[in-house]
């Protein structure tokens, strides 16, 4: 290196138009010296071409253009040397073809040309950036024939290499080999724990490393996030703060989206205000973030409020808004958004229709549902898929036209799904059709024989025609099958921590208090025709969880707890992991009236609005 660029300042002291190529900064400038240098013969020596290509190995993501150009220039090098094949592999390893370095390995191979240690930590990138985890290998073995194994750029760009590819067992034996680590190769190593689904790993190593920056937390965050522990994901935001790392917007649509799952207000609240407070900018994600988190955590006006808000709007906050709308329960308005949404030139995506269409589903919207339905395919040439299918499965049953509804899916150009006939089971659940329900309930269980809902939907319909041995007996096709149960679960979040109340479980510390204040409250809503329904029918809709003093469904300990602890007329909001069950429902809207207090329940398919002894289901859902 010194010698060349000994070289370098002789050549340039007699050229000195070759200095400008150090401060160059555009394909124009650059075309300007190539002109020059072809002009004064320049171009055949082979270190003033090399300046011309170090332009190229500093733009962070060539384009084509560039490509090309860099491309014709090594094209008339007439014998390239180490140095200008170095140039084109770390060139084409930041482009969009990072495979073309390998060639550029191989032909420098072909000319018995060594590679140095600068050959191979873009080589390595390259493998990265395709992700190509046999190439990668292949190099790897070449680095180890070569003797650069022990460089410390070549094992950081190693385990970003095996870790981005999902070798993580290559990776941390590589990790720990290497004396100096850099940032890079700790985030990298989280990066790949987190994204093969190993986040404890990502943790421990998170936990572990010196110093952490703002890309670190949002790997880790993130991280938690996709594998569904939000709750993490918002706890380490916590400690993120207490560290004083100031979080970027990725960060906080992730927290933010996060809360949205939990169905937490508070904290997501508190997310907002974060993102206020800092100055961070409202961006199209981050704010459908926003939007999503106040609608799925049960205040749609905020949602809305927060959307009008928006600095800009594309399809997917406007699907949000739509969807949040929907879930809600204001079909009406939901359906004007979405008009509002079309005239502003805005092309609804295939999520768009489902939102419109199970909004019809919810306001009994027969006919807009169909036209939406036709239009899907005619006006925007989007096909429906088997969702759409289902929306309209369930806005037919919901209208009570169950034998349309079935002939509907007979006829669909796609074999149903088990939640296309899952619709129909639940409509003839509502409207005690037990004819067409058994027939489905069938079909059902031999698509998915391990699903326990199927079955506790057609005992709950075989019960209320009081058929009693059919009940008995799919109990006992159950028992054999072993059909697995899922856990029902209520959460609700009191002063800034969330208190989970799952069916049968004791360990909350106010335990007793609150099953006292239940039959306190039982002995309320009796005065208004409760009757607590103590039959064997008393299943969660989705799965069968049977309800026994003991047994309580969750909903009911988290509704007491939530009187209990909170001032009158304050909203009361829960979110349950399954379908609400009919008596929880009833309980519910009287515990409205006789408490007068507001209640939002979110469970896995929709918002319940309770308020003065009705909900906004309109005991549909
Ligand atoms: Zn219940
Ligand atoms: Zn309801």
């Amino acid at each position: 290196m010194n010698s060349s660029s000994s070289v370098a300042r002789t050549l340039s002291s007699k050229n000195p138009k070759l200095l400008f190529l150090e401060t160059c900064s555009n394909l124009i400038q650059l075309k300007l010296i190539h002109a020059y240098m072809i002009r004064a013969s320049l171009i055949h020596d082979v270190f003033a071409a090399s300046r011309l290509l170090t332009f190229f190995t500093k733009l962070e993501e060539p384009n084509s253009n560039s490509l090309c150009y860099a491309q014709r220039i090594f094209s008339q090098i007439q014998n390239p040397n180490l140095f200008i094949y170095n140039s084109m592999i770390r060139i084409y390893s930041t482009s969009n073809n990072p495979q073309h370095s390998l060639q550029f390995f191989n032909k420098l191979q072909h000319q018995n040309l060594i590679p140095d240690n600068l050959t191979f930590p873009f080589l390595v990138k390259s493998c990265t950036q395709f992700a190509s985890l046999e190439t990668g290998r292949q190099i790897h073995c070449q680095i180890i024939r070569f003797g650069f194994d022990p460089d410390i750029y070549v094992q950081n760009s190693l385990v970003h290499m095996y870790a981005t590819c999902g070798d993580m067992g290559t990776a941390s034996r590589i990790f720990c080999l290497i004396s100096q680590l850099d940032a890079v190769s700790w985030t990298s190593m989280i990066a790949g724990f987190s994204k093969c689904g190993n986040v404890e790993s990502a943790r421990r190593m998170f936990d572990r490393m010196p110093e952490r920056n703002i890309v670190t937390w949002s790997t880790m965050i993130i991280g938690y996030a996709r594998k569904g522990y939000f709750e993490k994901a918002v706890d380490l935001f916590r400690i993120m703060q207490s560290d004083n790392v100031m979080a970027n917007e990725t960060v906080m649509a992730t927290v933010i989206s996060s809360c949205a799952h939990l169905g937490v207000l508070e904290q997501g609240e508190r997310a907002h205000d974060y993102v206020m407070r800092n100055n961070l900018t409202v961006n199209m994600i981050l704010g459908t973030s926003l939007v999503d988190m106040y609608s799925r955590c049960g205040n749609i006006h905020k949602a809305i409020r927060v959307f009008k808000e928006l600095p800009e709007r594309d399809v997917l906050s406007w699907t949000t808004a739509i969807t949040g709308l929907a879930m809600h329960g204001y079909a009406e308005r939901s359906l004007k958004y979405f008009s509002h949404m079309v005239r502003m030139g805005l092309t609804p995506r295939d999520i768009t229709f489902t939102a419109v269409l199970s909004a019809c589903s919810r306001g009994g919207l027969v006919e807009r549902g169909f036209e939406l339905f036709e239009s899907m395919r005619k006006d925007y040439g989007i096909d429906p898929r088997l969702e759409h299918y289902g929306c309209m499965v369930d806005l037919l049953g919901r209208a009570g036209k169950l034998d349309e509804a079935e002939r509907f899916i007979l006829e669909m150009p796609i074999k149903p799904s088990s939640p296309i006939w899952g619709a129909l089971l639940g409509a003839c659940r509502i409207h005690k059709n037990a004819v067409i329900g058994e027939r489905v309930g069938k079909i059902l269980m031999q698509l998915e024989p391990g699903h326990s809902g199927y079955y506790v939907l057609l005992s709950n319909i075989y019960a209320r025609a009081d058929r009693w041995d059919d009940v008995m007996d799919l109990r006992e096709v159950m028992k054999e099958k072993g059909v697995k149960k899922l856990p029902g679960y209520s959460l609700i979040e009191m002063d800034g921590s969330v208190h989970r109340f799952i069916v049968g479980d004791r360990s909350h510390p106010e335990i007793e208090k609150i099953e006292a204040m239940w039959e306190e409250i039982v002995e309320k809503i009796r005065d208004v025709g409760y009757e607590g329904n103590t039959s064997d029918v008393l299943f969660d809709i989705d799965e069968e969880e049977k309800e026994t003093a003991l047994r309580r469904h969750s909903e009911k300990l988290a509704i007491a707890f939530g009187l209990m602890r909170t001032g009158p007329r304050t909203t009361i909001r829960i979110v349950k992991n399954l379908r609400v069950c009919e008596d929880c429902h009833t309980a519910t809207k009287l515990v409205s009236k006789m408490f007068d207090r507001e209640m939002i329940v979110r469970d896995r398919n929709r918002f319940h609005h309770f308020r003065g002894g009705t909900c906004s289901c309109m005991d549909y859902w």
